[in-house]
């Protein structure tokens, strides 16, 4: 992995090594296991792990779960491998939940110094007396228990004695704070769930803002990288530090979150595009998801150049999805075999060519990088063209096939349209066609210059294909999107095309995630779900061009 890009975070790591304050640092990626990750999560993998990799520290890898409710091992087990697949390997696995119970302790730590109460409103009214921006907070009648008392009932909650709500556990810190966050907030919940690490052993579980400080601390994390929503979060997490006596310090550091046009970036609005089926699971190839984008042909270098390409800021921005593509394109200029694919077929019959007689011609597998060699291809007198390479009235200035014209075919010959056959509702099915023997590709004798230059595929061999393409799942529109509702409503209805044609012969067999440049059309990934022996699949990764400009 290369250096990471300097940036504000890096500079904080630099004076802390220079100073002293840390010899070594320590950073964390902290999931919570709710979902699978998006691309969102990616900035935060590739920050912290190329951090942690220029100054030789190491990177947590830490399921961030403490909600029963929502977690799942499924998410787990998908999150381990994305950020495998990323390219990273965790120098610590960790469950939030295997510190249980020192959350525990450090809870009652806090009853026995006065700074915690048990408080017997409910979360509505929690809610109504927090106040607001201008008024301050309301103190709950519950705020001046004794020592004895709360920690009677703290230990009651936990065997179970109360149900869901009853009770919480709070922070006694200001009511009158301007900081709402510091208003005696909840620090355990009652919640009679079945965890998916901890089974049935708890019913009392901590908040986010109890436990997300205690873990960075008992896991002896430098440096806490967070995103910008945290930012009135740290004088608690501070706090929280402080007040429990942990012996590590972790600095909470924020950064703006990755927002990018024509996608979601959340795994609950992402979770309802999967459950309500509008895409086909969370590695549908439109999902801004790792495993979408896996299966779609995103490599993982591109994902981890585009990461640090966007850069890490103190304020939040949208990031132009043209901006990924870019780097895809980049990754695979060099790297996918050019092959010619017919996404839309237009049978041509060269009727000037030998029956039953097929050439082999040379093809250069990728002519910006001659390394890679070159192959055969046949030809033959029945060939596949695209539809939209012929028209029977050409516009000015249309260089492809129309009658009368002349082309050439990629690697091939020069051919002339002769002749055009319909069917009974008048559709062109069929082209007849003539060619120059003098014109072969590389050894050309004929002086002729034609304007157009098409692919094709010889329609004997060519090997039948499912081609899939794609457009933003979301269309953007100026409204600030505020709901769920309003995302499920710019849904495009037209995110998805399905194409029946052909490729290569060479291509049968072809393994799943291989990825090719089908001239003309794009980058193309092998998919690895619906692909069978007999007819590949192949998902659309990008187009070839594009207006973007880094
Ligand atoms: P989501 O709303 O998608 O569930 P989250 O922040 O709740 O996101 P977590 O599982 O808690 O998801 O996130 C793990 C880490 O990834 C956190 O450190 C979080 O800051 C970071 N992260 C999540 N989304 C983004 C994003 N869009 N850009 C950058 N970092 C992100
Ligand atoms: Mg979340
Ligand atoms: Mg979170």
């Amino acid at each position: 992995n290369k250096q990471a890009p300097s940036n504000f975070i890096r500079n904080i790591i630099l004076n802390d090594l220079e100073s002293g304050k840390h010899k070594t640092i320590v950073t964390r990626f902290p999931p919570e296991p709710n979902g699978y990750l998006h691309i969102g999560h990616a900035k935060s993998i590739v920050l912290n792990f190329d951090l942690a990799d220029e100054f030789g520290g190491k990177t947590h890898l830490r399921f961030d779960d403490t909600n029963p409710l929502k977690e799942d091992t499924e998410y787990v087990e998908s999150i381990k491998e994305d950020v495998r697949w990323l390219g990273y390997e965790w120098d610590g696995l960790y469950f939030a939940s295997d510190y249980f119970e020192e959350m525990y302790q450090r809870a009652v730590l806090l009853i026995k110094k006065g700074k915690a109460y048990v408080c017997d409103l409910s979360p509505e009214e929690i809610r109504a007396t927090r106040g607001t921006l201008t008024e301050p907070g309301k103190e709950s009648p519950y705020r001046n228990r004794s020592v004895e008392e709360n920690l009677d009932l703290f230990e009651r909650m936990r065997k179970g004695e109360f149900k869901d709500g009853e009770k919480t556990l709070r922070a006694k810190i200001d009511m009158a704070s301007p900081n709402l966050n510091m208003r005696d907030p909840v620090l355990y919940r009652i919640l009679h769930a079945t965890h998916h690490n901890t089974g049935d052993k708890w019913c009392i579980y901590p908040m986010y803002d109890f436990a997300h400080p205690l873990e960075d601390a008992i896991e002896g994390v430098t440096h806490s990288i967070c995103t910008l929503e945290f930012e009135d979060h740290r004088p608690l997490y501070d706090w929280v530090i402080r007040e429990c006596e942990m012996e590590c310090q972790p600095q909470q550091i924020e950064f703006a979150r990755l927002n990018m046009t024509n996608t979601v970036m959340s795994k609950r609005k992402l979770k309802l595009l999967v459950d309500n089926g509008i895409v086909d699971g969370w590695d549908d190839p439109r999902m801004p998801t790792i495993a979408g984008l896996r299966r779609r042909g995103y490599t993982p270098e591109a994902i981890r150049e585009f990461c640090r390409a966007i850069g890490v800021a103190k304020s939040n921005s949208t990031v132009d999805y043209q901006m990924l593509e870019h780097f895809i394109r980049e990754d695979l200029k060099l790297k996918a075999p050019r092959t010619m694919a017919i996404l839309r077929p237009l049978k041509v019959v060269i009727t000037n060519y030998p029956e039953g007689q097929v050439e082999w011609l040379d093809a250069e597998n990728n002519p910006e990088n001659p390394e890679m060699g070159t192959r055969k291809i046949p030809f033959s007198r029945e060939i596949y063209i695209e539809q939209d390479d012929f028209m029977e009235v050409p516009p000015p200035k249309y260089h492809r096939l129309y009658p009368g014209n002349e082309v050439r075919l990629k690697h091939a010959y020069i051919i002339k349209c002769e002749e055009v056959i319909k069917d009974e509702a008048g559709n062109v099915v069929e082209l007849r066609c003539t060619y120059d023997p003098t014109t072969k590709s590389g050894q050309d004798t004929s002086g002729k210059k034609v304007k157009g230059t098409i692919h094709w595929v010889e329609a004997n061999h060519a090997l039948p294909a499912e081609f899939r393409l794609y457009e933003p799942l979301i269309l953007e529109d100026d409204q600030e999107e505020e709901e769920n509702k309003s995302f499920l409503e710019r849904i495009n209805p037209n995110s998805l095309e399905v194409l029946q044609g052909f490729v290569e012969a060479q291509l049968k067999g072809v393994a799943p995630q291989t990825k090719f440049q089908f001239f003309r059309h794009g980058y193309f990934n092998v998919d690895p779900k619906y692909t069978t022996a007999e007819k590949p699949v192949f998902n659309r990764i990008v187009s070839l061009k594009s207006s973007f400009k880094l």
